[in-house]
């Protein structure tokens, strides 16, 4: 038998006798009807529910489980046999970690490592990564002989985007090492032992389940989609014993390829197993293995620039300067000027620099010209600075127009970072994602107080307010198209948004000015008109032009969607809403539930269970994913009765759209403060108690026609 294989097998049948033991003595100890789970997830142990459609929920279902991994090692001379065996280690490995919650809610509570990701994670993933902004998925395992080599290589993939799971010392080695950690730095640490490398792969698994519509039981179709659409690969540091070998059998078998930095020699297999002794090739290689291309920004700018650094929180103890619109006056705006109004790329400071105080006004003024420029584009691009100021590291942003709070770090100022470089900042990435539209821009930076006071007071507000009456203006009704959006199709192969002016895309992150500009910068894009024509049902929001965009775009797998219905060929979900509504049928009622929702709801689900309901261009009329926005528009649930069949939100989300809500309500309804009318989890998550309640407050879905 060749190593490799032996190795396998041999890593395999330990794990597997390893499991087997485990699950006989939780079963001693707990008897077999003990329930089972993994946090915050509603698709049980996920990589054997999808790769054999079994639920378990009790320790007891674990027996025929341990069965089924025995029979995927065969012990024979044959590569693909031992990539089963592989597969046998993961589902080893799921339960073995699985069983760390039997009797204890927080067992990674005294690792440095997360354990467990819950789905509202995963779902919160799917836009990054369609954009590219997340361009792959790094998984780093082991112990580096010398820490230096694995900080690198962690550093290298942060500063290109790439998202990575560390597993085992390399955990330490990173965090003495300076590398800073934590979901929002796309640096994860999932565990010490080599078995919580499964909560990586849950994450893939869960991905096909969520967005993919793999159908659990389907292993052919789970390996296949996370071999095509999860652009994941993983990285060994240091020796590599038996169980890391056949872990990594796994990773092949499910398409990602392991890199590691010891001399396989004849073993290597080209494509899945190579060998990278030298640590500087490590991250060529790898991204080479799975075809990754990053789009790299040279910015000349004195600290570094990534989507990696754009959850970075700045305390004011390490704080260097601080621009608040709560202290002094702040502004953004982007305006649309003639070709020969704009030098390009001329840059203005007018009032002091970072090194003159420490908290200072801001007015960001970037004025663009060019023959296609549009002045419905200034609010695309002006939303943009968000995302590009947290991008610099050691800079945080929060807010937008003139609520703004921007902060930089000492080590930030110490490194030389300055105004000047903001402004290089947003002049190099208007150019590069607006050329289309933008021939020339120029940058004014004000922080003196009156004269950015005067901007803000004299030129910004009357524009935003300029552009807040247009958006009033822009319904479903006014307009001449809708668009398409098919981004989340990367992932979900089945799924397209269609986004209107008063229904943005599902993920929140698409309204339709975006649709629209995103179709000005690339014609042939994710983003195609859709040109309102053969209204079917004006109810519901039925058109022949949608239901051919729709067909087209998803190549048949949807062929008719409304507008505005829930029950009737609701629109479909990728998988990354950011909230999802369901019908509560107590009360005749509509829930809706946010992402960042964990606990229980009236309908007896949590987030993550409603959520798996839809999903993956599935169409499951009673549920729907939306975007948070979309509550408080005239078009919500309008075929069902409009937004007075909402019962029931959690406070969090209630509180966020309740003044947009109440404005809604009291135009269509003339009713006061409805917000008011629609529960919470601080009143209550049960059906019979939420109707109690609804009568008392006099909900008006109590008098509403009962929901088919
Ligand atoms: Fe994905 Fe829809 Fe958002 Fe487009 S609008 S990115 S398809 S969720
Ligand atoms: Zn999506």
């Amino acid at each position: 038998m060749s190593v490799l294989t032996d190795l396998i097998y041999g890593g395999s049948n330990a794990v597997a006798g390893l499991t087997e033991g485990a699950v006989n003595d939780a079963i001693a100890k707990y008897g077999a009807d003990k329930a089972i789970a993994f946090p915050d997830t509603a698709y049980f142990f996920p990589t054997i529910y999808a790769a054999t459609g079994v639920k378990v929920k009790t320790l007891g279902d674990l027996v025929p489980c341990v069965s089924v991994l025995k029979s995927l090692i065969t012990n024979q001379e044959d590569l693909g046999q031992a990539l089963n065996a592989g597969l046998a280690t993961a589902v080893g490995a799921e339960i073995l970690e699985g069983l760390k919650w039997v009797d204890n809610a927080e067992p990674y509570a005294n690792d440095s490592g997360i354990g467990f990701v819950p789905d509202p994670i995963i779902r919160s993933l799917g836009v990054p990564l369609v954009t590219g902004d997340i361009p792959g998925v790094a998984v780093v395992l082991g112990k580096a002989d010398n820490a230096e080599d694995v900080v690198n290589v962690v550093k290298d993939y942060q500063s290109k985007g790439i998202m990575t799971f560390m597993v085992g010392d390399v955990i330490e080695q990173c965090a003495e090492g300076g590398v800073k950690m934590g979901l929002e730095f796309r640096v994860i640490p999932l565990g010490h032992d080599v078995t919580s490398v499964i909560h990586v792969v849950t994450v893939a698994v869960r991905a096909a389940l969520i967005f993919g519509n793999v159908q659990p039981g389907d292993l052919g179709g789970l390996l296949t989609y996370t071999k095509e659409r999860v652009p994941a690969f993983v990285n060994t540091f240091g020796a590599i014993d038996a169980v890391v070998v056949s872990a990594g059998a796994g990773a092949i078998a499910l398409g990602f390829p392991v890199v590691v930095d010891i001399d396989l020699g004849e073993n290597q297999v080209p494509g899945a197993l190579e060998s990278v002794c030298d640590h500087s090739l490590t991250v060529k290689k790898s991204l080479e293995l799975r075809n990754i291309k990053i789009k790299v920004k040279e910015l000349p700018i004195p600290v570094a620039f990534a989507a990696a650094f754009e959850g970075e929180i700045i305390r004011k103890s390490d704080m260097h300067n601080e621009f608040y619109s709560g202290k002094n006056p702040t502004a953004e705006l982007v305006v649309m000027r003639e070709l020969d109004e704009v030098e390009d790329h001329k840059i203005t400071i007018v009032g002091p620099d970072l090194d003159g105080a420490s908290e200072l006004a801001l007015a960001t003024f970037v004025e663009v010209a060019g023959k296609k420029m549009q002045i419905d584009f200034e609010s695309v691009i002006e939303r943009k600075f968000h995302a590009w100021f947290n991008y610099m590291e050691g800079v945080m942003h929060t807010g937008q127009r003139n609520q703004v709070r921007v902060r930089v770090s000492k080590n930030a100022f110490e490194a030389g970072l300055r105004l000047k470089d903001f402004a290089e900042v947003l002049y190099v990435m208007i150019m590069d994602e607006f050329d289309a539209v933008v021939d020339k821009c120029q940058i004014t930076l004000i922080t003196d107080v009156e004269k950015a006071a005067a901007f803000r007071d004299e030129i910004a507000m009357p524009r935003y307010n300029q552009r807040d009456d247009r958006l009033a203006s822009m319904t479903d009704e006014a307009v001449d198209r809708y668009y398409t959006c098919i981004l989340c199709q990367s992932f979900a192969p089945a799924h397209c948004c269609v986004v209107t002016p008063e229904r943005l895309g599902l993920c929140g992150a698409v309204s339709w000015l975006d649709a629209k500009a995103t179709n000005e910068l690339d014609p042939n894009g994710p983003c195609q008109p859709i040109f309102k024509e053969g209204c079917l049902d004006e109810r519901t929001g039925r058109f022949e032009s949608v239901n051919k965009a729709i067909s087209d775009a998803t190549h048949g797998a949807v062929e008719n969607v409304t507008l505005y219905s829930i029950l009737e060929d609701p629109m479909t979900s990728c998988g990354c809403f950011e909230c999802i509504c369901g019908i509560e049928p107590v009360s005749n009622g509509v829930i809706v539930v946010n992402r960042e929702y964990k606990g229980m709801t009236p309908a007896g689900m949590t987030f993550g269970e409603l959520a798996s309901c839809t999903g993956g261009g599935v169409q499951t009329p009673g549920f729907m994913g939306h975007g948070r926005h979309f509550i408080s528009s005239k078009k919500f649930l309008y075929a069902e009765g409009g937004i007075e069949r909402i019962v029931w939100m959690p406070k969090e989300l209630k509180d966020d759209v309740a003044e947009r809500l109440n404005k809604t309500a009291l135009e269509l309804y003339g009713i006061e403060n409805f917000a008011d009318m629609v529960a919470d989890e601080t009143v209550t998550c049960d059906a019979e108690e939420l109707i109690a309640w609804l009568t008392e407050k006099g909900h008006p879905v109590l008098g509403m026609e009962p929901l088919a």
